[in-house]
């Protein structure tokens, strides 16, 4: 491990470990989510215990349907962040949640074939003949 790594990876601990102390588990920032209403296992969840399951999967844990189903709706828009009265960062928890649930396999590993075919399509828009030929 690169000492890079291995200050990513300390980090990663201590802000865990920052956020499983500093959250209250109101659910204030699942209620300001604005894709709840688009999710159906999270339009009637209880909030808090949302919340409760996306700590569980930061620690290695499965939660349940609905927080992952929150995990894996996030767009980032981080309304939540300005709901936390706890400043937790919630925007954060939930990637650090994401980063968990890809390594524990709760959620499916990206297929980056899959993204690098959908890179190739939008460059193909904006390249001429001779640099898709050159550089695609
Ligand atoms: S992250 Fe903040 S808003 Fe969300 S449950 Fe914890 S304390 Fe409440």
């Amino acid at each position: 491990m690169t000492a890079r790594h291995a200050d990513l990876a300390a980090l990663r601990e201590s802000e865990t470990a920052r956020m499983l102390a500093a959250c209250s588990q109101c659910g204030a920032c699942v209620e300001a989510c604005p894709m709840v209403p688009y999710v159906p296992a999270l339009q009637d969840a209880d909030r808090p215990a949302v919340v409760r399951g996306v700590l569980e999967v930061l620690t290695g844990g499965e939660g349940d349907a609905a927080s992952r189903a929150w995990i894996a709706s996030c767009t980032r828009t981080g309304s939540c962040n300005a709901a936390c009265p706890e400043a937790v960062n919630p925007q954060l928890m939930i990637r650090l949640a994401t980063w968990r649930a890809s390594e524990t396999g709760l959620l499916p590993q990206r297929d980056t074939s899959i993204v690098m075919s959908r890179v190739k399509v939008f460059a193909r828009l904006g390249f001429t003949e001779d640099e898709q030929r050159d550089w695609l």
